[in-house]
């Protein structure tokens, strides 16, 4: 197996897996997507709330605000499989104390570990009228995106295989199945008699006829326009460019919602799956 990073920022890693199987990178799927810590708002006690949103809405908002949740940020709290993780005191206490008119934004959550903080300073929360009065103290707690979604890293976290594309030589080169493709995969060269691929804006080459291209949708847009074109010349429905996928190749995307970095999600649910199989094979070695 193979693993190649194909771009990173703070919030967003795309990579590439070579020959793997489908069962494998679904579970690094699964295990980013509900097996890594998380810190969220859990409990919220409303002093006062003048404003016209129910307490309900209020606390699941403050809930789903993104909070820093960084390896420094968790090390040391408690996990909800650890005694005393439901007692309030061991949660990271917020407090939100304002006054209408204005608009609450997460950067009036005042919190008492300065680690530990909303991403985002911007998320509006509630709007209060004049003389409006909120107060709210809220506790945040380590938990896992497998109970609540509050505390799923990921915003996205999905893989496709990768987009595999052939031309069929038996039939008339159609140059203009490149015009039908949205995304500026296919280009016409009519100089080289090619209908040319490319990936991140540069020409694919292949040895063996098949072009590799992750920017394809596989809308497959080109083929019908292609098929249409051969069906509109009296030309048997045969379409001169084919769309298919590598079954072992893949094309990883994940996503946070800011409150980790992404390669550190990769990584804590790669950790996780080996913490699993490690205790399969104790178990297995127990009963032999
Ligand atoms: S399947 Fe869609 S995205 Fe891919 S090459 Fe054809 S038209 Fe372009």
């Amino acid at each position: 197996m193979e693993i190649e990073v194909k771009s990173q920022t703070d919030d967003e890693i795309v990579f590439i897996i070579r020959d793997a199987e489908v069962p494998f990178v679904n579970a690094i799927r699964r295990a980013a997507m509900v097996n890594v810590p998380k810190i969220a708002i859990e409990d919220v006690n409303i002093i006062r709330n003048d404003s016209a949103m129910f307490n309900e809405v209020l606390a699941h908002r403050l809930g789903l605000t993104p909070l820093v949740s960084d390896l420094d940020a968790i090390e040391g709290l408690l996990l909800p499989e650890d005694d005393g993780w439901f007692e309030h005191d061991n949660g990271i206490a917020f407090s939100l104390n304002e006054i209408g008119p204005k608009v609450v934004y997460s950067k009036d959550l005042i919190s008492s570990d300065s680690k530990i903080k909303p991403v985002y300073d911007t998320i509006p929360i509630v709007k209060l009228k004049e003389d409006e009065e909120l107060n709210v103290e809220a506790y945040a707690k380590v938990g896992y995106g497998k109970n609540h979604v509050k505390w799923m890293p990921t915003t996205v976290c999905a893989y496709k295989q990768y987009p595999e594309i052939t031309f069929n030589d038996a039939v008339d080169i159609d140059y203009e199945c490149a015009d039908a493709c949205p995304r500026g995969v296919l280009k016409s060269d009519k100089r080289s008699k090619k209908v040319k691929v490319f990936e991140d804006g540069e020409l694919v080459e292949s040895d063996d006829g098949s072009f590799l291209s992750s920017d394809c949708s596989m809308c497959k847009s080109c083929v019908r326009a292609s098929i249409n074109r051969a069906a509109a010349n009296g030309a048997p429905e045969n379409s001169y460019i084919n769309i298919g996928y590598r079954e072992n190749d893949f094309i990883f995307r994940i996503e946070t919602d800011g409150s980790m970095p992404p390669k550190e999600v990769l990584l804590t649910a790669c950790d996780k799956l080996g913490e699993k199989a490690d205790k399969f094979i104790s178990f297995s070695e127990k009963e032999e």
